[in-house]
């Protein structure tokens, strides 16, 4: 068996609960690992002034491999999201959300088995921004009006939505080789490109020219409110989804809500060098030391990341011991319960444990 050494960032809110819950799970897979604990956020802010000291990032590109807790993002003031950093910084440009149902689960639909792969460094998210009524703002809105004779109102702020050929291929290719690794048969791109025609249409075009690289997966594309309708009305018809960011965003938490919620969701952010596996889900403040929200999400995201390190038979153990559990019902957390507040609903380190109990190895 190897020794795999990882970065581990709790984060806040309710980060240490899950990843302790995590950890712990992951440890009684068989798997070796050495976890090397880094702060990052609020704590990490308050004591250091930075919210992402370097020695963090120094520790994810020595070990390529990292697992995060949610870090929360003040709004409007306080320092800027840890996520998008580290996701700029170690230029990990592929956010990959499974969305699949596991029986048991509290949810409308069956056999859901989507892939979310999302772009994560362009688009709106891209953090090109111009306030209201600034200098570069108004500078910005006379230069449109010389070039395109379009008029911009003059209290408008503006939001700049890069989509490159660079980006868009790179992000297209890995949901193709992810679909060809992974035996899946279907990418569908996702744009609004009948509006936005030089940012999305771009982005559809590249996703075309791709696409004929790979003509053992079957290749479409869907105008992204449709997608939505469709999600909802019949997921089973897609398969692995590619799209920029803003949409990916917004689509990852759609198809969290089709397998059961947020509690569920696992995610990993992917670059050539590194991979940051983490859940969807934020530090839900307000549940911060409660031992009450669920671990699952950031466990399934521990099982993306021993899939990653090529540990698939420890990553079936745990899966198999999450399965057991959602389908007896008993030790859950109260989102997995009838009613939130169901008196027989466990505790994030109940659920935990149940987990660890049924792992067989
Ligand atoms: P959130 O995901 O933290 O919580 C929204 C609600 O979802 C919670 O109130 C709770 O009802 C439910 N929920 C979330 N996780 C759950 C779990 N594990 N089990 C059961 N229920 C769960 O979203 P938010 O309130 O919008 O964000 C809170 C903070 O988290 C913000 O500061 C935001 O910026 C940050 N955030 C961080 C990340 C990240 O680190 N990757 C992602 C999203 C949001």
């Amino acid at each position: 068996m190897n020794n795999y050494t990882v970065t581990l960032i709790p984060g806040d809110g309710v980060g240490p609960e899950v990843t302790d819950a995590m950890v712990k799970v992951i440890d009684a897979s068989g798997v070796r690992i050495n976890w090397e604990v880094e702060e990052a956020g609020e704590d990490a802010y308050r004591k250091e002034g930075t919210p992402l000291p370097e020695r963090v990032i120094e520790s994810i590109r020595k070990n390529r491999v990292a697992i995060k807790g949610p870090v929360t993002t003040p709004v409007g003031k306080g320092f800027r999201s840890v996520n998008v950093a580290l996701r700029q910084s170690l230029d990990l440009y592929a956010c990959v959300r499974p969305c699949k149902s596991y029986k048991g689960a509290r949810t409308r639909y069956e056999n859901i088995d989507i892939v979310i792969i999302r772009e994560n460094t362009e688009d709106l998210y891209a953090g090109i921004e111009f306030p209201k009524g600034s200098e570069e703002t108004l500078g910005l809105i006379r230069y449109i009006k010389d070039t395109t004779g379009r008029s911009i109102r003059e209290d408008s702020g503006i939001s700049i939505k890069p989509i490159s050929v660079f980006g868009s291929e790179r992000i297209v290719r890995f949901a193709f080789e992810y679909a060809r690794k992974n035996g899946r048969r279907k990418v569908t791109a996702v744009h609004k490109a009948n509006i936005m025609k030089f940012s999305d249409g771009l982005f559809l075009d590249v996703a075309r020219n791709v696409s004929q690289d790979y003509p053992d997966i079957e290749f479409e594309d869907r105008i992204v409110d449709n997608m939505c309708m469709q999600l909802v009305q019949k997921p089973e018809l897609y398969d692995v989804l590619v799209l920029p960011n803003l949409y990916g965003d917004i689509v990852s938490d759609l198809g969290a809500g089709l397998i059961g919620g947020l509690g569920l969701a696992p995610g990993a952010n992917i670059g050539d060098d590194c991979a940051v596996f983490e859940a969807t889900h934020g530090s839900a403040p307000k549940y911060k030391g409660l031992n009450r929200v669920n671990p699952l999400a950031m466990i399934l995201s521990g099982v993306m990341m021993l899939r990653h390190l090529g540990e698939d038979r420890a990553a079936d153990a745990v899966e198999g011991a999450i399965k057991e559990v959602i389908e007896e019902g008993r030790y859950v957390t109260y989102d997995m319960k009838p009613s939130p507040d169901d008196p027989t609903a466990v505790g994030t380190s109940e659920m935990a444990e149940a987990i660890i109990k049924k792992i067989k190895i």
